[in-house]
């Protein structure tokens, strides 16, 4: 008999016929609506295998359930896995590392462009038909090429980001990390700094850490104040990386020149956040990893690891905590 198995949100055709060759299954098909927890819980009860992406995945979820062996996010950062609530029921819980990585890299990198160049801020103005009422001047922003960029979590993401920054636009690497990446040095000239000292030193500040409770708000409004007051900020991590309000504050008071940010403490950014009413910042809607050549990618990899694992084996991408 096949294992059964529950999918929260939809997926490409070709994924859902991988999973029908292997599983029966069942798909919460409503885009732009979650199934409410009580509903997930229920259909919960009786899988083998989910796939939950953006679903907090807690003791509360994971106790009536009783067949369940794995867990799987569409998604490399998996902070909305309770990992001990996991192991004590015994589920692997799984994520897609590798796949995203290149295209992670890119968006981030968008982002430096646009925090540098202030790209997004210029769009605006040449869409709302501005353009000629203030000298060009007024809109220079500061070069990428030959800069300093620091690198805040040299992993999977944070290499690719160092291989563009260093061989693409000749810029010195910075990086803090919680352990020692020689291997980052010998490629790409990159130096190893403590947090401060690559804060005092960046010219564009990149977050590519996981969200845990050792990176939560890792920068606040002391962190901010020792950035260059020409410095740019990215934020690809997760929002709880950065205390939001203070980062209001630096962009209001022009402590550093500019943010750029891919994500957020409550998603969607609620219409009357004070970002948006900010001139100095790029804003994307979580996209990074999401292309239509990454997505689908993702996507298999996420349902090859829930058949893995509702067929009793070890999944191919079990994270860290729970292997
Ligand atoms: P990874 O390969 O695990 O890299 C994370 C790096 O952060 C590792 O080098 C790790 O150091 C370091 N680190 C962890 N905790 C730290 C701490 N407390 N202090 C300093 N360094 C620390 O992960 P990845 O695949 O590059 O992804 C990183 C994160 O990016 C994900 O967790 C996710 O939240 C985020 N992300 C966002 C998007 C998006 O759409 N915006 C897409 C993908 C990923 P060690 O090597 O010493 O463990």
């Amino acid at each position: 008999m096949k294992p059964y198995v529950y999918i929260a949100h939809p997926i490409p055709s070709k994924v859902e016929a991988y999973i029908a060759e292997h599983c029966e299954y069942k798909i919460w098909n409503e885009a732009n609506e979650k199934i409410p927890k009580g509903q997930l819980k229920e259909e919960l009860k009786s899988a083998d295998g989910a796939i939950l992406t953006g679903y907090d995945v807690d003791e509360a979820l994971l106790a009536d359930t009783e067949k369940l062996k794995v867990v799987s996010t569409v998604s490399v950062g998996y902070n909305r896995y309770d990992t001990a609530a996991l192991k004590k029921h015994n589920v692997y819980g799984t994520h897609t590392p590798h796949v995203l990585d290149e295209t992670v890299a890119d968006l981030i990198f968008g982002l430096v462009l646009s925090g540098g160049r202030r790209i997004a801020e210029l769009h605006e103005y040449v869409k709302g038909g501005h353009w000629g009422e203030e000298p060009d001047s007024a809109f220079y922003g500061y070069d990428i090429h030959q800069r300093t960029l620091g690198i805040i979590g040299m992993g999977r993401i944070g290499e690719k980001i160092a291989k563009r920054a260093r061989f693409g636009f000749d810029m010195a690497i910075r990086y803090y990390n919680r352990s020692r990446k020689p291997e980052m040095e010998e490629k790409y000239d990159a130096v190893r700094l403590e947090l401060d000292e690559l804060l005092k030193q960046a010219d564009f500040v990149v977050l590519i850490v996981p969200l845990t409770d050792d990176t939560y708000q890792l920068i606040g409004q002391r962190e901010l104040e020792l950035m260059k007051s020409s410095a740019v900020l990215i934020n690809g991590a997760r929002g709880p990386v950065v205390d939001e309000d203070a980062v209001v504050q630096a962009l209001k008071n022009e402590t550093i020149f500019s943010a750029a940010l891919d994500v957020f403490e409550k998603e969607p950014l609620p219409s009357d956040h004070p970002l948006l009413s900010l001139r100095n910042v790029t804003l994307t809607p979580h996209i990074g990893s999401a292309t239509r050549n990454t997505d689908e990618s993702m996507m298999m990899r996420a349902a090859e690891n829930m058949v893995q694992g509702a067929y009793g084996k070890t999944p191919k991408d079990v994270v860290k905590e729970l292997r």
